[in-house]
């Protein structure tokens, strides 16, 4: 069973009197445990994807199943709820919140699904080890490099335990070789945990080290070579 299902997904926008179809029935299967890359020029409907993949849109009609659940027919406050446990997100900005710590960042996640300040910590220790930022938890984001931003950011996605990891352009801010090594910090959380990851990038070096690469042509989801 995929961990994320799209099926005959359609999205288009209103612009004016006309209808801008971004997604004409597209498809996609993304299975345990998996990294696959989205390359695909600007404006052909990535953030598009990616938003209705992690539920934060509806799309006109097909389905979006999260661990063989529809839940593109939910409700706002339903499909929230699914978010917060089953979805990760990463940002090509780390929108880490400011004012609080690395361990912080990733705690509130946790505290925010109902677990106890002394658990969520806990994990987020482990978290902040894992990524080899065990000596930062006290700094606030601006006191990180760029590269350790997004390392806290990716365990801040995966502080919850999702089954879907989606990021977007996660590396698009780092010099080639901080997003080598960002991006394999982020291959071993996703061997380990058995996220299921979505990364829409413009790397092809990092595309080429991925499971699978796929890409969007005339609304659908093609797989790429
Ligand atoms: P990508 O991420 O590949 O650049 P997007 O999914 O952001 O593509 O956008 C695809 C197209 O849909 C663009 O032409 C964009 O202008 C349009 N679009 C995206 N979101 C909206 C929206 N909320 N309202 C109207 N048009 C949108
Ligand atoms: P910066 O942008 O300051 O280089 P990074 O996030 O890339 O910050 O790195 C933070 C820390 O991670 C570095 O201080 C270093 O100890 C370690 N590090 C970064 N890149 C590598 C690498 N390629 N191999 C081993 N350790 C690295």
């Amino acid at each position: 069973v995929p961990v994320l299902s799209l099926q005959n997904v359609v999205r288009s926008y209103d612009e004016g009197k006309s209808k801008l179809e971004i997604l004409k029935g597209a498809d996609l299967n993304l299975y345990e445990g998996e990294m696959v890359a989205l390359v695909a020029p600007s404006g052909a409907g990535k953030s598009t994807l990616m938003h209705l993949a992690g539920l934060l849109e509806k799309p006109q009609s097909g389905e979006v199943l999260i661990g063989g659940r529809e839940c593109s027919k939910l409700n706002d406050d339903a499909r929230t709820a699914i978010r917060r446990t089953e979805v990760g997100f990463v940002y090509q900005f780390h929108q880490l919140l400011p004012e609080f710590t690395a361990l912080e960042n990733i705690a509130l996640p946790q505290m925010i699904c109902g677990l106890k300040r002394k658990d969520a910590e806990e994990r987020a220790r482990q978290l902040l080890s894992y990524m080899r930022l065990a000596e930062r938890e006290s700094h606030r984001p601006a006191e990180l490099s760029g590269g350790e931003q997004q390392r806290v950011a990716i365990a801040r996605a995966v502080a919850n335990a999702p089954r879907v990891l989606l990021a977007d352009e996660p590396t698009g801010n780092l010099d080639p070789n901080t997003s080598q090594y960002v991006f394999e910090a982020l291959t071993a959380l996703v061997r380990a945990s058995g996220v299921a990851a979505l990364l829409a990038t413009h790397n092809l070096e990092l595309a080429k080290q991925m499971d699978r690469r796929i890409t969007l042509r005339d609304g659908k989801v093609v797989e790429l070579p």
